[in-house]
């Protein structure tokens, strides 16, 4: 599995210019890369570099920083939900070594924050000690649909 680290300059909790509303992607990229993922057309990659997964080091200290300026509007007042991964799958491969999903559901958690998760991955069970007795989470797994 190939992977790249770099330093996000811009906000990582975003409003989504498709359906989703507000989001954050742990992951850029994805190592799945399903023949029918979207992910690809919209980033203009093509298969070898979607499945390229790239890693922001900074992410969790970008995140805290969202959160922080965004407290100071009405718009964190009137967030519904959260996703995450609108383009990507949080529970991909690289997160077993990365933890960034992990980090990121803390940190929402910590904050309060509404959150939904979109994977095809059972690693997702490993984080089911966050889930529990948080009202503010949803899940949708798809990983019956195959590639
Ligand atoms: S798991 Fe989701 S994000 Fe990843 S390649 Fe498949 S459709 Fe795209």
């Amino acid at each position: 599995m190939k992977f790249r680290l770099f330093n996000a300059r811009t906000s990582v909790l975003v409003k989504s210019k498709m359906a989703f509303g507000w989001c954050i992607n742990p992951y850029n990229g994805c190592y799945h890369g399903c023949r029918y993922c979207f992910g690809m057309c919209t980033t203009g990659k093509n298969y070898k570099q979607w499945r390229r997964v790239e890693v922001r080091k900074n992410l969790i200290e970008r995140l805290r920083e969202d959160i922080c300026k965004l407290k100071k509007s009405e718009e964190f007042w009137l967030i519904r939900d959260i996703f995450l991964g609108a383009i990507t799958d949080s529970y991909q491969p690289i997160e077993k070594r990365d933890n960034q999903t992990r980090q990121v559901i803390e940190v929402l958690i910590e904050n309060e924050l509404p959150f939904t998760v979109i994977t095809k991955s059972d690693l997702v069970l490993r984080d089911i000690d966050l889930f529990k007795g948080y009202k503010m989470v949803q899940g949708w797994c798809y990983n019956n649909i195959s590639r």
